[in-house]
């Protein structure tokens, strides 16, 4: 294991060293921000993981097994598995599917040592308080865990207010308490409010409110989920693609300059596994650094310390 574990990292060093250098030929002067120095854009590295994915265990398109034979033949550094723990799900159903879950993750991802499989789950917010659809006794079975809004979040996806600010201003305050949930590692693709009546865009969000959760987010440790899908939760939105991102990258530079970590992802459903070319574009363009991008083996480490 031990041996295994250097391979890994030097790997992965390498491949990121190659990835960047790649990255900042292919995207070219004109995707550095305005201001930002050579230097920053040196450092900037293409991650390689994905870090919100699904399988059959909720809504996903494949099996376990299969999910975990496309990490290995993508050459992905890390996955996390991350179906759906919300009310009426089925990992969510009985501690014997709860149960079952875990052991086939154990199962698939100890036949081999290509890719750090993370046993995950992706809980949603409840209410605009923090309560969450997952509790900490099934969370400290987990290593990775994620919560989004969704269907089941009240004040905020479910029950929009009509009123634009005040659904702002609830999506922030979901957002912050959820940042005190202490066995929660990641919120789930940030800011997914662009399906509702009314939508709330990106650059809608004030940027005081925007400072606010960032600065908490910091604090605690959570991580922003950069998903590449992003465009569907926006679908319904009076706005263009490109537009999105522009917006989106500006809201995420806010959080890189509060010092907030991020991960990538494809909330893998039916849009592949591994496939984070925007949350790339994302990352690049708001000059994420290196050092702000988890890292997969750390986790894992971690984890497996605890
Ligand atoms: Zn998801």
């Amino acid at each position: 294991m031990e041996s295994s574990t250097r391979r890994g990292i030097l790997r992965a060093s390498v491949a990121a060293t190659v990835g960047a250098a790649a990255w900042n030929a292919a995207d070219g002067a004109d995707a550095q921000p305005a201001g930002s120095s050579g230097r920053e854009a040196a450092q900037a590295v293409r991650p390689n993981h994905d870090l919100h994915t699904h399988t059959v265990w909720s809504d996903g398109a494949h099996p376990i097994p299969l999910h975990v034979l496309e990490a290995r033949a993508f050459e992905l550094d890390a996955i996390a598995i991350t179906d759906h723990y919300t009310p009426g799900s089925r990992i969510a159903k009985s501690e014997a599917e709860f149960d079952a879950y875990l052991a086939e993750i154990e199962r698939v991802r100890s036949g081999q040592d290509d890719v750090i499989v993370l046993k995950g789950a992706e809980a949603a917010a409840l209410d605009t308080a923090g309560r969450i659809s997952l509790d900490a006794a099934h969370a400290a079975r987990l290593e990775w865990v994620l919560c989004d809004l969704g269907g089941s979040s009240e004040g905020t996806l479910r029950n929009t207010p009509p009123d634009k600010q005040k659904y702002i201003e609830n999506v922030v305050r979901t957002y912050l308490a959820l940042c005190d949930v202490a066995y929660l590692d990641a919120i789930a693709h940030p800011f997914n409010t662009g399906n509702t009546k009314p939508a709330a865009l990106p650059e809608d969000y004030p940027q005081r409110l925007l400072k606010e959760l960032a600065a908490k987010m910091a604090d605690k440790g959570k991580v922003f989920d950069v998903m590449n899908d992003t465009i569907y939760w926006f679908h319904k939105a009076p706005i263009a693609p490109r537009e999105l991102t522009a917006q989106y990258v500006e809201l995420v530079k806010l959080f890189v300059a509060a010092g907030v970590r991020f991960q990538v992802s494809s909330d893998d459903h039916r849009t592949g596994l591994g496939n984070t070319r925007w949350s790339e574009l994302v990352l690049a363009r708001a000059a994420v650094p290196a050092g702000q991008i988890v890292d997969p083996r750390q986790i894992a480490r971690r984890r497996k310390g605890t």
